[in-house]
């Protein structure tokens, strides 16, 4: 599937639509959740075009993967979850229930988040 560039994060990346910035640099995002579901609820984007953590994974360059996990404990400092703790989660395709097309890592914290997965009945 061929990443579709009017994605909402695609247009937040591009500066079309505003965002609640917690972190930035040359290949990383991360932003406040729009509808928070914790205290704590940051989105981390790479500024490359991936659809998915599948994608990312398999044709990201070494430079953005190193970025983005570096990111992860920048953002969750920034956040102040590297203590108390977090849950990240990579929603990924139909099964993951992933809504935007773009690869964010949901970083959930500042309370305790519960049990890991709820499965349909
Ligand atoms: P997912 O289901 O993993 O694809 O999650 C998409 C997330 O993006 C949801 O938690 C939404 O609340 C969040 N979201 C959608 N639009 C925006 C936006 N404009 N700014 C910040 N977060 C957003």
């Amino acid at each position: 599937m061929a990443y579709d560039t009017n994605n909402i994060f695609a247009k937040i990346l591009r500066g079309e639509i505003p965002n609640d910035t917690v972190y930035e640099d040359e290949h990383v995002l991360a932003f406040r959740d729009i509808r928070p579901q914790a205290r704590v609820h940051v989105l981390l984007i790479p500024k490359g075009a991936y659809e998915s953590l599948e994608d990312f994974s398999a044709k990201a360059s070494e430079a953005e993967i190193v970025a983005f996990t570096r990111a992860i404990a920048t953002v969750s400092k920034l956040a102040g979850t590297d203590v108390t703790g977090y849950r990240a989660i990579a929603n990924t395709g139909a099964d993951g229930h992933q809504e935007v097309p773009h690869f964010h890592l949901h970083l959930l914290g500042g309370q305790r988040i519960g049990r890991m997965v709820s499965l349909p009945e």
